[in-house]
């Protein structure tokens, strides 16, 4: 039992403040697990783009992701991704040449994908709950991607552009414009 007075101590506040850290500590292993079949695939077609066509590439260890640069005139700049200042794959993003200023951006997407996986993990253990490991896998796996395309079809069914009006561009563009 803690008394209001004990609460007071600066003991009592070391005590909380150690709890904190330790919980906030074991919070990001436990999410890096559950964004982990994400990621994996992600960093690997990162690498594959960095060896390719990138110019440069590093980890950020504050945000916890994989930063890659596209080289100037490489296929991707030039051709689908022209229009392109970057995009977000899991804990990996793709900047387009000397487009370091939307990373912020993207970093809101990387916290929208963490949701998405969290979420994904809870459908997944509902549907193994109801007897199948298959169905949990792929509701773990495809989460993200169906939490994306779902944001669109929401706008579009609002009359709404279906990507710059998706709640979580809009959500985006707001935190990073
Ligand atoms: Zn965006």
């Amino acid at each position: 039992m803690v008394t209001s007075a004990e609460i007071m101590t600066p003991r009592y506040s070391l005590r909380m403040t150690n709890l904190r850290r330790t919980l906030s500590l074991l919070g990001t292993v436990v999410l890096g697990q559950l964004c982990l079949p994400g990621d994996v695939v992600a960093w690997c077609a990162l690498l594959l783009v960095r060896a390719l066509w990138g110019s440069s590439s590093r980890w950020s260890w504050s945000d916890e992701v994989l930063v890659v640069s596209l080289r100037e005139g490489s296929w991707p700049a030039r051709t689908w991704f022209r229009s392109w200042g970057g995009a977000t794959l899991g804990h990996a993003v793709m900047l387009a040449p000397g487009q370091e200023r939307v990373l912020p951006h993207e970093l809101v997407h990387v916290k929208q994908y963490e949701a998405a996986c969290c979420l994904g993990a809870l459908v997944g253990l509902v549907v193994l709950a109801l007897g199948s490991w298959r169905g949990a896998l792929a509701a773990w796996c495809l989460a993200p991607a169906l939490s994306y395309v779902g944001a669109m079809l929401a706008a579009l069914l609002r009359g709404r552009a279906p990507y710059r009006e998706n709640v979580l561009e809009a959500a985006a563009y707001a935190e990073a414009p």
